[in-house]
């Protein structure tokens, strides 16, 4: 099964309130949330680390979406998550949208699974803006030096974020519209040795980048984090209800490479 993330180990909600809101970019908000609920979260093992966050949907409702914790400063006690705001759909894209300094957010949290690996030559880090908070999280843990080559889809230029590491730093945006990214990879030319690569964001693409990773490029299952954070055209619910289909496709797709050792 591609690799999914990791279930949210804390079940007792905690209540964020929102300190500050910034405008990245078109199409990406970020939101510090502090207070005393965030006391005693702490996280670090990983780099993809999450929270589900309870969306306000009216009617004393709330739905569950999940966002990566784009940093957690511990001395300040505060969190930030960058959302992605992709119009007037959903809930989360437009509560990000509309909050403001003093609102409040349940959540649950945190869970996560990936780190670079010490050991890799290189590393591979796949998405879109959704998947830029991990990638960023995840390129402040690379060992100086080694290279890291990052490949994000985006709408445009504008959609672009700066991003560090100690690494040795190879950027490509691509824009060319939703899987214009296949075919960028399809292309690249890799380093060599063995690589340790992270590849998320919307689901159909990370499963035809999962497939070419694991069947034209001989990847091993275990160097490759994988998993369909949303899904075009599917809410989250829809693509929660889907993924299970989504395993088994992407199953099939790599029928032919040698099971995992794991
Ligand atoms: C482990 C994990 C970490 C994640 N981290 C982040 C993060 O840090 N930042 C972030 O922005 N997202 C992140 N996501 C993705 C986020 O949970 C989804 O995008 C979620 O569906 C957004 O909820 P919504 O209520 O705004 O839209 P929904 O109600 O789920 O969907 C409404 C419509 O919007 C579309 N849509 C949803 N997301 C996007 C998108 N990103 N771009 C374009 N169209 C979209 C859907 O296909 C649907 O048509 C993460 C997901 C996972 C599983």
């Amino acid at each position: 099964m591609a690799d999914a993330p990791r279930p949210a180990r804390n079940r007792t909600p905690r209540l964020a309130r929102v300190i500050s809101k910034d405008q990245l970019t078109p199409h990406m908000i970020r939101i510090v949330f502090g207070g005393e609920g965030l006391d005693g979260f702490a996280v670090g093992e990983f780099t993809d680390h999450y929270v589900k966050l309870k969306i306000p949907a009216g009617d004393d409702q709330t739905r569950t979406r999940t966002y990566t914790v784009r940093e957690w400063d511990a001395t300040r006690g505060e969190l930030t998550i960058d959302f992605v705001v992709h119009g007037d759909e959903g809930f989360a894209g437009p509560w990000a949208a509309a909050a403001q300094p003093g609102d409040t957010l349940a959540f649950n949290g945190p869970g996560g699974g990936y780190t670079p690996d010490p050991e890799a030559a290189w590393h591979l880090l796949v998405g879109d803006p959704s998947v830029i908070p991990a990638i960023s999280a995840s390129l402040a843990r690379i060992p100086a030096g080694v290279p890291v080559h990052v490949l994000i889809e985006a709408d445009g230029p504008d959609d672009e974020q700066a991003l560090a590491t100690p690494g040795d730093l190879h950027v490509n945006y691509t824009h060319g519209g939703p899987g214009s990214i296949v075919e960028t990879i399809e292309s690249y030319t890799f380093p060599d040795g063995p690589v340790s690569a992270f590849v998320h964001g919307e689901a159909s693409t990370v499963r035809a980048v999962r497939k070419h990773l694991l069947v034209d490029r001989e990847i091993p299952r275990e160097a490759i984090s994988a998993s369909g954070y949303w899904k075009l055209t599917l809410t989250d619910e829809g693509w929660r209800e889907n993924k299970a289909e989504w395993n088994r496709l992407a199953e099939q797709d790599v029928a032919a490479v040698a099971p995992s050792r794991d």
